[in-house]
């Protein structure tokens, strides 16, 4: 390489993610790191994605999605929260939600600009606001809520501040914004001329009967929103990576510019299969009462182990409290329970950069309830 190579990204390595996972096979630990099921997609949505590559669905989608898929989109959008897109102008099928979510940053920030997040931030926010040659601000979500104040999320706002991106449910605490939370947002998007960036790829999994609300769903917010969420998540399959983006005409617009050039379209048989998976609501509706049983069993599990922990309130994460019994870092400590005990978690310090994180660690329960429990033997 020549020598005066400038990286884009000089202090960043490799995702904690993939290096926790390749930390759990080295060391042969149960996996509870990396956010992915260890149990199968349904065999129905696998048979569809046949069905679609025998009957020859292989060559380019449509650059902005399967129309048959963006209006399952835009039908589940409303169904689930009453929100109005059109399928032709207003959704983007995208390569996942990181690509969603990049695609978005692109379209919206300049250099110079400030974006405002909140940290724990999810690893690709901050080095996607800085490729753009603009800068991040952070926030910090307090434990042990891990939810925004949002005095001082005003107190952030200048003149360069072009965009705020959060995160309901969110990775990796587990809280859920309220009304009131979009209320606050609302106001000071409006106030101050912002964009929001929604990322909710958790929008399914919510628990003890709480309902996911979207920045959107506030009538301040709608015009301003990208919401930005993903296939992976919700029909467990992670891998097939299959996402999309929502948002009014002209912002969908600009960001289809983007993604032309980025990626120009998705994988056509996954797209028509999840279109055709969509139009059973259920196949949406029952993952929260899927991981609601894992958390509980989790968290009852977790009872009398040395963590602490308040309940998740969404996704499919648990943040456990280990100052009881750890006095170093979250990043020895991951290391120590993988090495040691045989099970792979992840440490919070990846996820900031501007505050110290505090001593909590992120274990993933979208596992089988017997990988679930082999890995909270390790624990206790
Ligand atoms: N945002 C959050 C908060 C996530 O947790 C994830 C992945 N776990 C993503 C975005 C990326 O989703 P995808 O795999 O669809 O790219
Ligand atoms: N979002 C997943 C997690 O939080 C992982 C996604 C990835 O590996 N990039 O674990």
């Amino acid at each position: 390489m020549p020598s005066d190579f400038q990286s884009k990204l000089g202090n960043t390595g490799t995702s904690i993610f993939a290096v926790m996972t390749q930390m759990a096979n080295e060391y042969k630990a149960i996996n509870l790191s990396q956010g992915f099921p260890d149990f199968e997609v349904s065999a129905e949505l696998v048979d569809l994605v046949n069905f679609y590559l025998q009957k020859g669905e292989n060559q380019y989608a449509p650059m902005a999605g399967v129309p048959l898929l963006r209006r399952a989109i835009c039908q589940k959008a409303k169904n689930f929260q009453g929100l109005e897109y059109d399928p032709d102008t207003e959704v983007t099928v995208t390569v996942g939600a990181t690509q969603a979510i990049s695609t978005a940053i692109t379209t919206l920030v300049h250099p110079g600009d400030e974006v405002l997040v909140f940290e724990p931030a999810y690893d690709s926010y901050i080095p996607m606001v800085e490729l753009q040659g603009a800068k991040a601000v952070s926030i910090e979500l307090k434990a042990p809520l891990f939810l925004p104040d949002w005095d001082e999320v005003r107190r952030a706002v200048t003149s360069k501040t072009r965009a705020i991106i959060v995160n309901t449910p969110h990775n990796p605490c587990g809280s859920i914004f309220s009304l009131d939370d979009i209320d606050e947002l609302a106001s000071i998007v409006k106030e101050h001329d912002l964009y929001v960036i929604s990322d909710e790829v958790y929008e399914h999994i919510v628990f003890d009967g709480s309902q996911h609300r979207s920045p959107a769903s506030h009538p301040d917010l709608v015009d301003r929103t990208f919401i930005i969420s993903s296939f992976g998540k919700t029909f467990h399959a992670t891998g097939w990576k299959c996402g999309y983006c929502l948002a009014p005409e002209e912002l969908s617009r600009e960001f289809r510019k983007v993604h032309q050039f980025m990626v120009y379209s998705v994988c056509t048989p996954v797209q028509y299969a999840f279109a055709e998976f969509l139009q059973d609501e259920q196949n949406y509706l029952q993952v929260g009462a899927l991981y609601q049983q894992k958390r509980d069993f989790l968290i009852e599990a977790l009872v009398e182990s040395s963590f602490k922990l308040t309940a998740a309130a969404g996704s499919y994460f648990q943040l456990l409290d280990f100052s009881g019994f750890h006095t170093g870092s979250g990043v020895s400590l991951a290391e120590k329970l993988v090495k040691e005990k045989g099970v792979a978690l992840i440490p919070l310090e990846p996820f900031y950069r501007d505050f110290k994180a505090p001593p909590y660690i992120r274990i993933c329960f979208a596992k089988e309830d017997q990988t679930l429990k082999s890995g909270i033997n390790c624990l206790i």
